[in-house]
């Protein structure tokens, strides 16, 4: 095939557009994302060649090369990895596929500052485009395992990129950058400095459990009297040994107090493709007879498709160190599906599939303790670190809801770690302990109204007489509050109440006089005409027109029958297509 020219997926172009002028400060970061994507690469093929025995692949010496090159001022990653097909490379390198691309775009132009657009840029993480943050070309060779042909994309990075087969690719990818001539003279930026190479590879990949090697030039003779180049010099005229950067500990079998958060974190943006750091992280080990070690790690902000069927879950399985794969579902239930980490198992075949996983008694056993681990510690985290609760409840709230439904032998310690607005104060959120504290002398449910905002909720006539009376009403406007509404039957024996269902409870909870029952028969007699009338009027609108007491401001309202579906029900219902 000749060479192809393609031009960038309009998202692709714009965020390439904002590397390409460094939005970002700490552009080291590049090779972080360079050696990730080599790590999977590999992580990739090592998986397939257990599965597919007549792959013709290469995968006794797998590892990750980095060739810095001064004279040229290139710097080159290699892989020996999976590589990528020609139709790959135009559809994983040419085009964005994370969703929500057009939604951080847009929220880039608004960003005032340049803080708040690295802040943007940061939680959504670019992966291979942040070379052009160096680089004013980039160029990539690959080949797929198993294949025979190979690839060449090249790009400045403006417009287009082109595409063109080449006849003896090596397996597995290399990703060359022309290094930005601008750069050349600051030491900051040096990436052809093999000491900063080191640095870089030290900092941010060490963990990675793919040796990461440096090559370097053999040094001409009038080399050897660069100060930088005169270390690698010590051996002479041939070629130094390819120098291994990385330690491939695993610091999930480290013990906390070996392990700086640093280290930490950048375990948690290798797996979770994340650039911020992560708000909380969680280490668990079992010792005995099933023996594993685990470590979590709660994101500090939702991704953006947190409610797409697209969002995997991001606890990664691994056998004695080895991967075995990614987002594993039988470790992490759906409502915990933001929950990043890995999980090492001593006693598990290395060869397990999904479908076996599911069915096993460990891992389920595995799995409860994950998660109960992973509740106590946002307890914690609300008790001893507000603002990180604050932060997180914002952000997964909605999600963590869904356990309520869906995790009932844990809906008690779920409720405890839920958090609400309410009409007792318009700033804070409450908990249902707090707000069972506060109950008035004599008050028996938990009070709620669910609407789909907070001014709707807050303008409904429903509210009224509860304000009036000084009883406290927890708002709900998340789609899910509708739903698990209905499945929590109490917390702390009191139960939940919609005050929009039903007859107004307001009754129930004063004592009611015998001239209170008199006044209620006078008027029901005196609007007898006019309730058989409105009926009659609203028969294809409504059930019944019935006397209210709970009003005080407003002179009507609808309500629902206790079981029945709830307007804002039946808006999510009809969202879903239903
Ligand atoms: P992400 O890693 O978050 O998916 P990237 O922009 O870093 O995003 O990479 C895009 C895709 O390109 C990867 O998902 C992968 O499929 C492919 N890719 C990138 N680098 C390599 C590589 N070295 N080997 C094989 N595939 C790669
Ligand atoms: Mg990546």
């Amino acid at each position: 095939m000749p060479t192809e020219t393609f031009e960038f997926q309009v998202e692709a172009r714009q965020l390439l557009q904002m590397m390409i002028h460094s939005i970002y400060s700490n552009k080291d970061v590049f090779l972080r994302e360079l050696i990730s994507n080599a790590s999977d690469a590999l992580d990739k093929l090592r998986i397939e060649s257990l599965r597919d025995d007549s792959l013709n692949a290469e995968v006794d010496d797998l590892h990750i090369e980095i060739e810095p090159d001064r004279e040229a001022r290139t710097l080159t990653v290699r892989d020996n990895g999976i590589g990528m097909s020609r139709d790959e490379v135009v559809q994983l390198i040419g085009t964005i596929a994370k969703s929500g691309t057009a939604e951080l775009l847009a929220r880039l132009k608004e960003a005032k500052d340049e803080t708040a657009a690295e802040g943007l840029i940061g939680q959504f993480g670019v992966g291979f485009y942040s070379s052009f943050m160096v680089a004013d070309e980039v160029s990539l060779v690959t080949r797929k395992a198993g294949e025979s042909q190979g690839t060449r994309w090249s790009s400045t990075g403006e417009g287009g990129y082109t595409v063109e087969t080449v006849e003896d690719a090596p397996q597995g990818t290399a990703v060359t950058l022309r290094l930005k001539p601008e750069d050349a003279e600051d030491q900051l930026f040096d990436y052809t400095s093999p000491w900063k190479v080191r640095e870089i590879v030290k900092r941010y990949s060490d963990f990675i459990t793919w040796p990461i090697r440096m090559v370097t030039e053999a040094p001409k003779a009038e080399k050897a009297s660069e100060t930088e180049d005169a270390e690698d010099a010590e051996g002479g005229e041939k070629a130094p040994e390819p120098e291994t950067l990385n330690s491939m500990k695993a610091l999930w079998a480290r013990s906390r107090s070996e392990v700086s958060d640093e280290e930490y974190h950048e375990l948690y943006k290798h797996i979770s493709h994340d650039w911020t750091d992560p708000l909380e992280t969680i280490q668990l080990r079992a010792e005995g007879t099933f023996e594993y070690q685990s470590l979590l790690f709660l994101p500090a902000h939702a991704p953006h498709d947190l409610f797409s069927q697209a969002n995997k879950r991001g606890v990664q399985l691994y056998v004695k160190r080895v991967f075995i794969m990614d987002d594993c579902e039988a470790l992490v239930p759906e409502y915990l599906r933001f929950v990043k980490g890995v999980v090492d198992a001593q006693d598990l075949s290395l060869n397990v599939s999904r479908e076996i996983l599911q069915q096993d008694r460990q891992i389920q056993l595995m799995r409860r303790r994950l998660v109960k681990k992973v509740l106590s510690t946002i307890k914690e985290m609300m008790a001893n670190r507000e603002e990180n609760y604050t932060t997180f409840w914002r952000e997964f709230g909605r999600v963590v809801k869904e356990g309520l439904l869906n995790d009932p032998d844990n809906r008690d310690a779920i409720l405890r770690i839920c958090s609400f607005v309410s009409t007792h104060d318009k700033e804070r959120l409450t908990t249902l302990a707090r707000y069972v504290e506060r109950m008035k002398e004599g008050q028996k449910h938990i009070y709620y109204m669910t609407g789909e905002s907070r001014t709707a909720v807050e303008n409904s006539p429903h509210l009224e007489a509860f304000q009036a009376k000084g009883l406290e009403v927890l708002i709900l406007t998340d789609p899910v509050d509708e739903v698990w509404v209905g499945a929590v039957p109490e917390f702390e024996g009191k139960q939940l109440r919609s005050i929009a269902q039903g007859e107004a409870e307001l009754d129930a909870e004063e004592e009611q006089g015998e001239e209170a029952k008199a006044e209620k028969e006078r008027q029901r007699a005196e609007f007898a005409e006019l309730l058989t009338w409105l009926g009659e009027r609203l028969r294809d609108e409504v059930k019944e027109v019935r006397l209210t007491s709970r009003l005080t401001v407003s002179p009507a309202c609808v309500v629902t029958d206790a079981g029945d579906v709830t307007p804002a029900l039946q808006n999510l219902y009809r969202a879903m297509g239903q």
